[in-house]
């Protein structure tokens, strides 16, 4: 309930204009000290946060293998249906798969980070690039090598085949020719140990 006191108040506001005064002396304030912030784009860029997802791209590892082990999992886990993963067997090497072809209609993308998170093998990483305007949204489809080719530029650190990270990957490696060797002692990482 209102006592007589606001009822007064409320009157004396609206006599004297009150809520124009403030409102001009806002203007009037920025009017006078706004500082604008403006980025001149594209001359200048803009200071991107730490955690900025970019655009996406697949890995290889420091002899240049591609990481992808074509499992499907970043497919399944992606909500808009950006990739489709066509896996096959490794020629040769019936217990290793690879993704043959490997494409992002990056049209659909969120940006939500869930294939990264999914992906086994850290085979997926989302960049800092983010101009990607393009006339044609078909050239937003990217193939296996385009996205690996992204990855080339944004990650030149790469890291270790999991064979050098992992000793008991080593000893049990059945995988690729001139992988490491399969015999733990004959391992470089063993051989360091030992030295
Ligand atoms: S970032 Fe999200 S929306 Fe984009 S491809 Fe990955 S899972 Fe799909
Ligand atoms: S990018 Fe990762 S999750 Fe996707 S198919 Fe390749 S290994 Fe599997």
């Amino acid at each position: 309930m209102s006592t007589r006191w606001d009822r007064l108040r409320a009157w004396a506001r609206r006599l004297l204009l009150y809520e124009i005064v403030m409102s001009m002396a806002t203007t009037l304030r920025h009017l006078l000290f706004y500082k604008p912030f403006t980025v001149q784009y594209p001359h200048e860029k803009p200071l991107l946060p730490e955690s900025f997802r970019g655009m996406l791209a697949l890995l290889r590892y420091d002899d240049g293998t591609e990481k992808c082990v074509g499992c499907d999992l970043c497919e399944a886990a992606c909500p808009s249906r950006v990739i489709t993963v066509t896996s096959a067997e490794v020629p040769g090497e019936p217990t290793k798969r690879y993704a043959k072809a490997y494409t992002m209609d990056m049209t659909r993308c969120l940006f939500c980070g869930l294939c990264v998170t999914a992906c086994p093998v850290d085979a997926l990483g989302m960049t800092r690039e983010y101009e990607w305007s393009v006339y044609d949204k078909r050239d937003l489809v990217l193939n296996k090598q385009q996205l690996l080719a992204i990855g080339d530029r944004a990650f030149p650190a790469r890291e270790k085949r999991l064979e050098f990270q992992h000793l008991n990957v080593a000893v049990f490696n059945v995988a690729f020719q001139n992988h490491p060797p399969k015999r733990f002692e004959d391992h470089p990482v063993a051989q360091n140990r030992s030295e």
